[in-house]
């Protein structure tokens, strides 16, 4: 359980429902958030993080939205999938309605909405070393497509990214840079050596569903939460959840950049156990840029101007990410 910042967002109190208690406690200062606990989680007071933020809070039967002029958010009850600033995110656990009341947990709060929401909430951190992780290799095909290999795509698009941001006066450090094949051990251990200050590993997607198409961007998942495909929680903290803030800031941006630079299908930021994220001692992303499974997107994929895209949305993503942390 990460411990909120005291300064920051003052104190909690565990409350039991009843509508006493609510409408006292709702006359509290707004830098009081106040949680229960339901499904073995702490929730957060959703009216209490409006107020935080100076924010409209507008609550329906199965959403709510919360805006002002900078920001919006959209929670769906009982489903984990909402949008930040038009960004599609996957919340750890679902917002729920109860008694009159939207809830959201309060490690959505803490490690991905205030992150995204609030420079302040990051670590401030040089960023002048980017390392780039094109996924598989050698025998390691990833992904085959009815044209495509994903091995040979992902490196691609990274030899592509990697003068970009040489351009831009980062230093890029790669994983490989030839059809070769460093093993998932090899990857993390060259980002121990080498200590870049942002990690980002780029590859393809499959899906049994010919339909499937579009891009996601994922970040490690915290501890004590369930990564976005699964259900069960992991209590474990590894290396990788040492920044759980910044990879969910750099997730949100990578993700926003690439799909206003693509315009793809928004499958949205995600949360996953990779290896490659377990491992990393720095920010870290994994990119999956589009199906080769699908038809249209493999050929897209193939097209240098498209792939020039997707070199801009991490650009952009990157760029946007050392704004916030700078
Ligand atoms: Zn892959």
């Amino acid at each position: 359980m990460c411990s909120p910042p005291r300064k920051k967002y003052g104190l909690t109190t565990t409350i039991i429902f009843s509508l006493s208690m609510i409408f006292v406690a709702s006359s509290l200062n707004a830098q009081y958030i106040r949680f229960t606990k339901a499904y073995g989680k702490r929730y957060v007071y959703l009216s209490d993080v409006a107020r935080y933020y100076g924010m409209r809070l507008r609550v329906g039967k199965k959403k709510c939205e919360m805006s002002s002029r900078y920001s919006q958010l959209s929670f769906t009850f009982n489903r984990r999938s909402g949008f930040i600033n038009g960004v599609k995110v996957n919340f750890m656990n679902a917002p729920f309605f109860s008694r009159g009341r939207p809830f959201v947990s309060e490690h959505d709060f803490l490690l991905l909405i205030d992150p995204i929401l609030r420079k302040g909430a990051l670590h401030r951190h040089k960023l002048t070393t980017v390392m780039i992780d094109p996924g598989h290799g050698k025998q390691d095909t990833g992904a085959v497509g009815a044209r495509y290999k994903e091995k040979n795509i992902a490196l691609l698009i990274a030899k592509a990214l990697k003068t970009r941001l040489k351009a831009l006066g980062f230093k890029v450090v790669m994983t490989r840079s030839a059809d070769k094949f460093p093993s998932l051990k090899d990857r993390t251990n060259s980002a121990e050596k080498l200590k870049p200050d942002i990690f980002i590993s780029i590859h393809c997607n499959s899906a049994k569903s010919k339909a499937a198409h579009g891009i996601e961007t994922y970040c490690m998942t915290p501890a004590g939460e369930a990564s976005s495909s699964e259900r069960t929680s992991q209590a474990s903290k590894l290396r990788g959840n040492n920044h759980d803030k910044e990879n969910a800031r750099f997730a949100y941006e990578i993700q926003k950049n690439l799909i206003r630079a693509t315009k793809a299908n928004d499958r949205g930021m995600k949360f996953a156990r990779f290896f490659v994220l377990k491992n990393i001692n720095c920010p870290g992303v994994l990119v999956e840029t589009g199906f080769l499974s699908n038809n249209a997107e493999e050929a897209r994929l193939g097209y240098r101007s498209y792939r020039a895209k997707i070199v801009n949305g991490l650009v952009n993503g990157i760029l946007a990410y050392k704004k916030a942390t700078r």
